[in-house]
């Protein structure tokens, strides 16, 4: 389907559900890329997308390499340990730190400040990654140490489930630790942002006040 009309049916939900919500910053839509071609992400491009996620190496420098410069490009997944160095400079966001040991190889490697999102596992649910809602704050207290990680925010991603108020009250549980995080005037985690809401949430999450929406299939398809 058309990226454009794909755009148009989002903004509208999501203009709609945050007047639903009495939300007054819409959230930024990040395009994932993930299952399309380099053509694909070139369409989401000329329809004024800026915002782009991938969430494997290689899927990430290709994209890059190939979209204008103009792109803010956001590392989606989780990242294996030996790996960072190859790609933790060209990121622009990285939404998925969830352990000391990577926090510590991204400050080694890193040769400026690295805006991050710290993945959280809301639900609990053992197959999700992420770390538990009440780990979040010891965990950023420990990040103090790493001078190149800067903590803008928390990160999760609901189940699959039809359950709207199940998923709302998980985006509410992580948007009420991204406030008492931010409340601790931590000056290496302002912590301010909400990545959060996919294909199939991205309008609770607009509902509840996420800064930026992780959008692939509903934006972009799953393939050609
Ligand atoms: C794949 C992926 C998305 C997008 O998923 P869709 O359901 O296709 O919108 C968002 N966030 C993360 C972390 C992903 O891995």
């Amino acid at each position: 389907m058309d990226v454009q009309y794909n755009l148009e049916k989002i903004n509208e939900q999501i203009e709609a559900h945050c007047k639903k919500g009495n939300i007054t910053t819409k959230p930024d839509v990040i395009a994932v890329t993930k299952y399309v071609t380099i053509d694909r992400a070139n369409d989401a491009y000329n329809v004024g997308i800026r915002h782009f996620g991938e969430n494997r190496l290689e899927g990430f420098q290709q994209k890059k390499a190939a979209l204008p410069d103009d792109v803010v490009m956001h590392f989606i997944g989780s990242l294996q340990t030996r790996k960072v160095k190859d790609v933790i400079n060209e990121i622009d966001y990285f939404h998925a730190l969830d352990r000391l040991k990577l926090a510590k190889e991204i400050n080694k490697r890193a040769e400026h400040k690295i805006k991050c999102f710290v993945q959280v596992n809301v639900s609990g649910e053992s197959s999700k990654q992420g770390v538990s809602l009440s780990e979040v704050e010891t965990f950023i207290k420990e990040l103090k140490q790493y001078e190149n990680i800067e903590i803008i925010g928390l990160m999760t991603m609901a189940p699959l489930t039809d359950d709207e108020s199940y998923i709302k009250r998980l985006f509410q549980l992580l948007k009420l630790k991204r406030d008492e995080i931010k409340a601790l005037n931590l000056n290496y985690a302002p912590c301010t942002e909400l990545s959060m809401g996919m294909s199939n949430d991205f309008h609770l999450a607009a509902e509840e006040g996420a800064s930026f929406v992780r959008i692939g299939t509903k934006l972009v398809g799953k393939e050609e």
